[in-house]
């Protein structure tokens, strides 16, 4: 199976507002409550796809309990560490064609977490399974817990997927004491990464930086370029992909699923063209629904047909 690891998971609430007026109060009735974090986006796209996923973290609190709900609710599996600490709210205020966010930076942890986690996370580390890693760290940890979870993976020799960004992704690549099997930067993460402006139609920029050092490690760099589909770099190849046009309704949450479909066609054992024709149509399938982090299956295979993967000479 696919265990999906989400750290700083939160309930996203939207409050939709006509006007939003500052130093007043402002009454919603349009208010939609869900359970929120990269991770959990991954997993739900993951099991849309039918493929078994199990969602992990660490959560607690009214809010822990709510995210458990509405994964139970959604039919997915689950099992996070608990903690006494609250799990965090994500608040967006949607006003006048603007979004005013609020988010709250959640649980504070110590060594004391770190390891428990560290114990917790592995019993998911046998054999066959693949491990996804979504998203920020709650406070008190450091990219020293995603290097200690791909170093544990990677003595078992399972596949671990890191989409994560800014300092932490930085220091866990620089640190090469671990590295993961696949990153999904998008264009302006790698970017920050490698302190350059590439646009993503500069296929030969994007094939130079690449070709850096730091991911020498690393057997996939996927970098996705949103309506323009995405540079790869599989071990010594690369591949620009292109996505068919679409109606786009909301691409919030596109990245995980390409993330999802990377763990899912890999889980299947799909060769590597079938890997980035997977993770784009689930892109591309998140992007054409209201909803973040959802896919809709009956247009699988529609989108994947129109998929085109060009290795780059
Ligand atoms: P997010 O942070 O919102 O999850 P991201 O910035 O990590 O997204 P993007 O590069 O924007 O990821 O998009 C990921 C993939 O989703 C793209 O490679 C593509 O397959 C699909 N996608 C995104 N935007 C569009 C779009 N406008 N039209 C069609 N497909 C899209």
């Amino acid at each position: 199976m696919i265990v999906s690891v989400t750290m700083n998971p939160s309930v996203d609430i939207s409050y939709h507002l006509d006007e939003f007026i500052l130093n007043e109060v402002n009454r919603v009735a349009h208010v939609s409550k869900t359970a929120g974090g990269k991770g959990l986006n991954v997993a739900r796209v993951i099991h849309l796809l039918d493929v078994p996923v199990t969602a992990t973290g660490i959560l607690g609190g009214t809010l822990g309990t709510f995210i458990e709900n509405q994964l139970d609710r959604d039919g997915i599996a689950h099992d996070f560490l608990k903690t006494n600490q609250e799990s965090r709210n994500c608040i967006a205020i949607l006003h006048e064609g603007k979004q005013t966010e609020i988010l709250e930076a959640g649980p504070h942890f110590s060594t004391k977490e770190k390891n428990e986690f560290l114990t917790h996370f592995g019993k998911f580390l046998k054999a066959g399974n693949i491990i996804t890693i979504s998203g920020s760290l709650p406070r008190g940890f450091d990219a020293s817990v995603y290097t200690e979870m791909i170093r544990l993976a990677s003595e078992q020799q399972i596949p671990v997927l890191l989409d994560c960004s800014g300092k932490v992704l930085e220091q866990v690549l620089k640190a090469k004491k671990a590295m993961p099997d696949l990153i999904k930067p998008n264009i302006d993460e790698l970017n920050q990464l490698l302190g350059k402006k590439l646009h993503a139609e500069n296929l030969d920029g994007l094939k130079t930086a690449l070709a850096d050092p730091l991911f020498a490690d690393i057997e996939w760099v996927v970098v996705s370029l949103g309506a323009k589909g995405a540079f790869v770099k599989h071990n010594d190849t690369y591949f620009q992909v292109k996505i068919p046009s679409v109606q786009v309704v909301n691409p919030v949450g596109s990245g995980d699923s390409v993330v999802a479909g990377l763990a899912a066609a890999m889980l299947q054992g799909k060769s590597v063209e079938d890997i980035m024709k997977t993770a784009m149509t689930t892109g591309v399938l998140n992007a054409m629904e209201t909803q973040t982090g959802y896919v809709n299956k009956a247009k699988f295979d529609l989108i994947f047909q129109q998929v085109e993967v060009i290795e780059m000479k």
